[in-house]
């Protein structure tokens, strides 16, 4: 066998490692007796242990070196071996008793942040927040960057991520859509939420819903599944097997549809995977900003949208015929585009999505610098609420203890979900230049232009190539927030009057 042969059966050994961990990891969270939790927790060790040993063998090394040294590789061969000394030079930069330390350390601060967060009282996280803050510093030494320390842990999530790339995408934001947010504020003009508030949304109703528009758009239940679970979320090993959930809220029928497009969003990306690069680094999806524009783009820039809302509605009152009886698809469109300031980044609109995005950014940016600590937190996270929303948390649980991330240490994570929505726009953007009856097909629920669109220039390539480099093929442009903020501005402008 070639070095190059060897490599892939080796990664291929590994992919199916991974594979196996998320079917159980799904099961955990959609199916598993509560009883199983401990007896779950040695498997899917046992399986990251495995997974770690293999990755980290010192022949993949010795391969990558023969390989590195060829100059007659095609695209994908080097995509392949680009991933791979990736994957190898991150698992073998950490030494393994530090890997096993992080990893103890981040169930001790899960569950301290969980009684933080439920007592209100930010001093029970504070002193394994400020050690997990320690070991993500030494972790990003170990890592190695170039510039800033963050960067080491923002190229976890996505590949070539530095800070230098997204302060200029956040400036973007922050020049154009807090002034927006204010403006709405200031204008008093608000849909009425009447008809969805007074009503009650029955959960099958809900599921019925949700299944007709995720099929709609082209999600293949042969070859997928929809289930429950308390935090949606899109797995599955494969495309032949891609796993996305949702959940619902009576009082609330959004949740449900908007979580489902966006899952089914993820999900048309993992369906759509190139087959013949199966077990192959270059076959995986490309990172995790590319993953949330493909969510984002259906949740949000299609499924919000006046000609989807037209289109909607018929299903919508064959569902829920009591309820909607005198919603017209103009209120319909109005009430799913409501914008206003909140607390809690997971149930934040379109609109003022991206300043929670912006603010956790700066704080991880200065937390991981250095230049503020961990006690300094909780205050500035209220003063930046306040500087760009416009609001202050009455007290830490809506502040700064809402979210799980920073307890097992996954900084340089929440910029991919604002990466999600810029890309999901630039794409669309370019998309439309070639699709020129876009808005009429949606209005006639036509998805498949689209989608074809997106498994052409976004699906198919995998991650052979990096994803700045991705949205550059696919759109002509290096990424940008320009096409977000037009996008956004002409919706908000011309639904508020401004
Ligand atoms: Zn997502």
């Amino acid at each position: 066998m070639n070095a190059y042969d060897e490599l892939l059966a080796r990664l291929k050994d590994i992919d199916l490692v991974g594979q196996i961990g998320g079917l159980l990891g799904w099961d955990q969270e959609v199916l598993m007796p509560p009883k199983a939790a401990a007896l779950r927790a040695e498997q899917l060790s046992w399986i990251s242990k495995t997974g770690h040993e293999k990755l980290t063998e010192a022949r993949i090394g010795e391969l990558l070196e023969i390989l590195e040294q060829k100059d007659d590789l095609d695209e994908i061969q080097r995509g392949n071996i680009r991933l791979a000394r990736d994957s190898y030079d991150k698992a073998t930069k950490l030494p393994t008793d530090f890997v096993a330390e992080m990893a103890m350390h981040k169930s001790k601060s899960q569950i301290s942040w969980t009684r933080a967060r439920a007592e209100n009282d930010f001093s029970i996280f504070r002193d394994d927040l400020a050690k997990m803050v320690e070991m993500s510093r030494k972790k990003a030494d170990y890592l190695g960057y170039d510039d800033v320390r963050y960067d080491a842990l923002l190229d976890l999530y996505e590949s070539g991520l530095t800070v230098s790339r997204v302060d200029p995408l956040f400036a973007g934001l922050r020049e154009n859509v807090a002034p927006l947010v204010k403006k709405v504020m200031q204008s008093g003009t608000k849909p009425d939420m009447s008809w969805v508030h007074n009503n009650t949304w029955s959960k099958e109703g809900q599921e019925g819903l949700s299944q007709s528009i995720s099929e709609a758009i082209g999600f293949d239940f042969n070859a997928g599944r929809r289930d429950a679970s308390t935090h949606p979320f899109c797995g599955g090993p494969n495309p032949d097997d891609v796993r996305w959930t949702t959940r619902y809220d009576e009082k609330d029928p959004f949740g449900s549809l908007y979580g489902s497009m966006h899952e089914t969003g993820h999900g048309l990306y993992e369906q759509g995977r190139p087959r013949h690069l199966d077990f192959q680094p270059t076959g995986s999806a490309n990172g995790l900003g590319i993953h949330e524009s493909q969510s984002r783009l259906w949740e949000n820039q299609i499924g919000r949208s006046r000609e989807f809302c037209e289109w909607a509605l018929p299903i919508w009152k064959e569902y829920f015929p009591e309820q909607m009886k005198g919603v017209s698809a103009e209120d319909l469109w109005r009430s799913v585009n409501f914008v206003e300031p909140s607390l809690i980044r997971v149930e934040a609109d379109e609109a003022t999505y991206n300043l929670h995005i912006m603010i956790r950014y700066e704080i991880e940016k200065k937390l991981i610098s250095g230049e503020i600590e961990v006690d300094d937190l909780p205050d500035v996270w209220d003063d930046m609420y306040d500087e760009f929303l416009g609001i202050r948390s009455p007290n830490r649980t809506l502040g700064v203890l809402q979210d799980i991330h920073w307890s097992f240490g996954a900084f340089g994570y929440f910029p991919t979900y604002t990466l999600g929505n810029l890309y999901s726009a630039q794409l669309l953007t370019a998309a439309r230049k070639e699709l020129p009856n876009h808005d009429e097909q949606i209005r006639k629920g036509e998805f498949t232009p689209l989608l074809e669109w997106m498994r052409k220039n976004v699906h198919s390539r995998g991650s052979i190539i990096e994803p700045s480099e991705l949205i550059k093929e696919a759109t002509g442009d290096e990424p940008s927030p320009d096409d977000f903020v037009k996008y956004l501005q002409d919706k908000i402008e011309f639904l508020y009057e401004l």
